[in-house]
């Protein structure tokens, strides 16, 4: 019977959300693989609770930016929920202060260059030149808790904002629980450890091995690179990423940029997403100069092919 009650007990333990204090949990939601690690009283109800929270996020952000989408150039604002709202706004700001190297209305030219999907291929000239027509950030209007396109076929996209605003999100549940330490992974491309936590960054010419260890104490850590998601044309690598300005994705070898907010900043997880991108697309002469602009506890980890 003892060992019984022992063997019991192990499988709950290993199935994890067992004991009262300590949960781990993993779920597909947001196109990326989500781990929420929790410890503390409420660590069971912190973890379902943000799940929830996450995948009805998912569901607004769904909804709202077809909503806007639709009713783009038809002069009509459309109200949208306030996680679409604050990331809208958030992803504005950080436009301006990147000099438009952040900018969510690349949609556009995402689909364009379908890189990641099975429609990638470099498009031609009069193609590129098409696209730049439908991707600024002057088109995106906000007022109170509405939105606006003012350009019929300018398109939004979440990529490189939603994630980092998932862990937000994830976070404020924690907090609101008391979690005192855990980790809320989103595909390890964005990550917010509560308390302190050691996080590897994957070399980018060996994603199985780590080019550095970082460690983050109460605060976010976001990573964009051109590893993960690329297309190979002619011995030419075409990353994710693109540069708003060209609407072409960003040149270069094999390298990651990694930036870490401290999580005394608001939405410091969606800053950290929107960060990562933009300072890929800004290169490594520039980020650093851009990253004291902005004048946030932050700072910035280079990887890149030796
Ligand atoms: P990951 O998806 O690994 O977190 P990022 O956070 O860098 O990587 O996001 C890259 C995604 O963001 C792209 O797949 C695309 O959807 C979108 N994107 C690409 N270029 C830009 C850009 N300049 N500004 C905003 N979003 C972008
Ligand atoms: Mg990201």
């Amino acid at each position: 019977m003892k060992n019984f009650c022992l063997i019991i007990f192990t499988v709950l333990l290993i199935a994890g959300c067992g004991t009262p204090t300590t949960c781990e949990r993993t779920e597909i939601l947001m196109g990326t693989v989500v781990t929420l690690k929790a410890e503390g009283l409420n660590a069971q109800a912190a973890v379902d609770e943000s799940f929830a929270r996450i995948a009805e996020l998912e569901e607004n952000i769904r909804v709202d930016v077809k909503k806007i989408e639709d009713a783009a150039g038809s002069g009509a604002f459309v109200k949208i929920s306030p996680d679409v709202y604050q990331i809208l706004e958030t992803a504005q700001i950080y436009s301006e202060l990147t000099d438009g190297a952040f900018d969510v209305t690349i949609g556009a030219a995402v689909e364009l260059w379908g890189i990641g999907t099975d429609k990638a291929r470099v498009p031609s000239e009069a193609e590129l030149a098409a696209v730049k027509n439908f991707v600024g950030r002057e088109h995106l209007h906000l007022r109170s808790d509405e939105a606006y396109l003012d350009k019929r076929g300018v398109k939004l996209n979440f990529g490189g904002v939603g994630k980092g605003y998932g862990v937000d999100v994830a976070r404020k549940v924690f907090a609101r629980h008391g979690v005192t330490s855990g980790l809320i992974d989103f595909g390890t491309s964005t990550i917010y450890a509560v308390g302190k936590k050691r996080i590897g960054i994957k070399k980018p010419d060996a994603p199985s091995e780590l080019a550095a260890v970082v460690e983050l104490e109460n605060a976010a850590l976001s990573t964009s690179g051109d590893y993960e998601k690329f297309l190979i044309v002619d011995n030419r690598r075409y990353p994710h990423i693109i540069n708003p300005k060209t609407c072409a994705p960003v040149a270069g070898g094999l390298s990651s940029v990694s930036v870490v907010v401290e999580g005394s900043v608001e939405n410091c997880a969606t800053i950290a997403d929107i960060l990562s991108t933009a300072m890929f697309v800004v290169g490594k002469e520039q980020a650093e100069t851009f990253i004291d602009a902005i004048e946030l506890p932050a700072k910035i980890i280079f990887a890149e092919n030796p």
